[in-house]
C-alpha cells in the first residue's frame, strides 16, 4: 500500500492590523495590510489608491552606489562626506522623510551651512504664507468629522489628494451636532466618481465655476454674507446660488471651509488661499466657522514643525551664516536647487528624485529601484518610514503627530541613521581659538 505522504502546510500572509498610513496628511489609522514573506505587502481594507500602490512598492533591497559602482555602505558614506565638505553651497532637500529623519537631516543642514527645504512645499507655502500674513481661523479633522454642519470645499475635489477624506471625515455623523446633520456644498469644484458613493446619504450641493476663479467666488460670498443686497454672481456661478449658498452659511451652526492648495492651478495661489481665509474671517460675523487647509504628503507638514521648532522660523531656511535665515521664494528648492554645487536629496516615501544641473553633486537617499534620469554621485537606498521602520509623521492640521510602525524587514537602513552617519565621518570642525 502507497504510504500517504503529508501535505506541506501553506503559508498564509501575516496580517497586520490597523496600521497606520503615512502617505498623505489624513494619517488613517486603521488599515490591513497583508505580509507575503518575504517582503511583498497588500492593503486590504481600503480601496485608497495612494495607500495601495506606496505600500505594494517593496523591491528587495540593493547596495548603495557611489558614480554608478555598487559599493559597501561605509564606502557610501565617505563619498557622501567627501563631496560634502567640500561644497560652498548644500542643498538639503526634498525631505520625505519621517520626524527622526528631519531631525537628522536639519542637524546635518546645520552643520554644513545649507538651505534646508521640502519637495512639497510649494503647496505648503501657498498656505503657510497666507498664514505669516493676515493670521486665520484653522480647525481640526476631528472638529471637521465631530461638530461640522456645513461643509464647504473650495476647488478641486480635495479627495483626489486626500482619498479617503469623506469616508473618514465628512460622511460619519457629527457626534457633537443634535440632531445631527451635515450638508457638503461644491464651490468651483466637482466631486470624483468615488466621492459621489461616499457621500451617498448627505445632501450635497455643487456650484459648478470656473477653478481659476475659486478666489472670486469667495470674495463674492463674503459679500453676500455681510450685505443680501450686494449679491454678484462670480467664477460662472449665478447670483441667486451665491445669495443660497451666503443664507446657507448664515444658519450654519459650524461651517468648515476646506481646500487643498496643492491643486490650486492659477497663479499667486497663495492670494486665492487669502480669500478663502477671509471669507471665514467674515463668516464668524454670523456664526462660528472655520477654515481646514489639507495638505501633509510625504510628512511635507512634520518636517516643516520639525523645522520650525529647531530653528524658530519654517522651511526654505539658509543655515549658512551662524543664524538661521529664511526666506520663501529664495530658498525654495526649485530656485536654489539651480545655484548649489551639492544637493542631498531625501525622499523615503516614493522613489523619485528631480533631476539636477550638470555640474551639481547630487547625495540621493531612497528608496530602492528608483530610477535616475542621470545617475547621482551617491545613492544611498533607505527604508520606508512606515513600512520599514517605526516613524512619526503629521497629520494635515499639524495638531496630530502618529506613530507608524514598521511592517517588514529589508534589510534598510532608515534616514535618520545613514545622514548621522554622514554627519559623524565629516571632518571635524576646528576648535574655535
Ligand atoms: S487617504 Fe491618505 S492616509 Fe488615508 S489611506 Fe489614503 S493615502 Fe493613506
Amino acid at each position: 500500500m502507497a504510504s500517504e505522504r503529508p501535505t506541506p502546510p501553506v503559508a498564509r500572509p501575516v496580517v497586520h492590523r490597523d496600521v497606520v498610513c503615512p502617505f498623505c496628511g489624513l494619517g488613517c489609522d486603521d488599515l490591513i495590510v497583508e505580509e507575503e514573506p518575504p517582503a511583498t505587502l497588500a492593503v486590504c481594507s481600503t480601496d485608497c489608491p495612494v495607500a495601495r500602490e506606496r505600500f505594494s512598492r517593496t523591491p528587495a533591497a540593493e547596495p548603495p552606489r557611489v558614480a554608478g559602482v555598487p559599493v559597501p555602505l561605509a564606502e557610501a558614506l565617505e563619498a557622501a562626506a567627501a563631496v560634502l565638505a567640500a561644497a560652498q553651497a548644500p542643498l538639503v532637500a526634498g525631505l520625505g522623510t519621517d520626524v527622526d529623519g528631519a531631525r537628522a537631516a536639519l542637524s546635518l543642514a546645520e552643520r554644513l551651512g545649507a538651505v534646508v527645504d521640502h519637495a512639497l512645499s510649494d503647496g505648503l507655502y501657498r498656505n503657510l504664507a497666507v498664514l505669516q500674513r493676515t493670521g486665520w481661523i484653522a480647525t481640526t479633522l476631528a472638529e471637521l468629522r465631530n461638530r461640522c454642519d456645513l461643509l464647504l470645499l473650495a476647488g478641486p475635489d480635495p479627495a483626489a489628494l486626500h482619498p479617503r477624506l469623506f469616508e473618514r471625515w465628512v460622511a460619519p455623523a457629527p457626534a457633537f451636532q443634535t440632531p445631527p446633520s451635515r450638508e457638503v456644498v461644491f464651490l468651483c469644484g466637482e466631486p470624483l466618481d468615488a466621492t459621489r458613493v461616499t457621500l451617498s446619504g448627505l445632501p450635497v450641493t455643487v456650484l459648478a465655476g470656473d477653478p481659476a476663479k475659486i478666489g472670486e467666488a469667495a470674495a463674492a460670498l463674503a459679500a453676500a454674507l455681510a450685505d443680501p443686497s450686494r449679491v454678484t454672481g462670480a467664477a460662472g456661478i449665478a447670483a441667486e446660488d451665491i445669495a443660497a449658498l451666503a443664507e446657507r452659511v448664515r444658519k450654519a451652526r459650524y461651517a468648515v471651509v476646506a481646500w487643498a492648495a496643492a491643486a490650486f492651478e492659477a497663479p499667486h495661489a497663495d492670494l486665492t488661499v487669502e480669500r478663502l481665509v477671509r471669507l471665514v474671517h467674515d463668516a464668524n460675523r454670523h456664526t462660528r466657522c472655520a477654515g481646514l487647509p489639507l495638505a501633509g504628503h510625504d510628512n511635507v507638514v512634520g518636517v516643516n514643525q520639525v523645522c520650525t521648532w529647531r530653528f524658530g522660523v519654517p522651511l526654505r531656511t539658509s543655515l549658512a551664516g551662524g543664524a538661521p535665515l529664511h526666506d520663501p521664494h529664495r530658498f525654495a528648492w526649485t530656485r536654489y536647487g539651480a545655484v548649489a554645487d551639492a544637493v542631498v536629496w531625501v525622499s523615503a516615501f516614493q522613489p523619485e528624485v528631480p533631476a539636477f544641473s550638470a555640474g551639481q553633486t547630487v547625495i540621493a537617499l531612497a528608496p530602492p529601484g528608483t530610477v535616475f534620469a542621470d545617475e547621482p554621485a551617491v545613492f544611498i537606498p533607505v527604508g520606508t518610514p512606515g513600512i520599514d521602520h517605526a516613524a512619526h509623521v503629521f497629520r494635515s492640521d499639524t495638531v496630530v503627530a502618529l506613530r507608524a510602525r514598521g511592517l517588514i524587514d529589508r534589510g534598510l537602513p532608515d534616514v535618520a541613521a545613514v545622514l548621522a552617519a554622514i554627519a559623524g565621518t565629516l571632518p571635524q570642525e576646528a576648535p574655535a581659538c
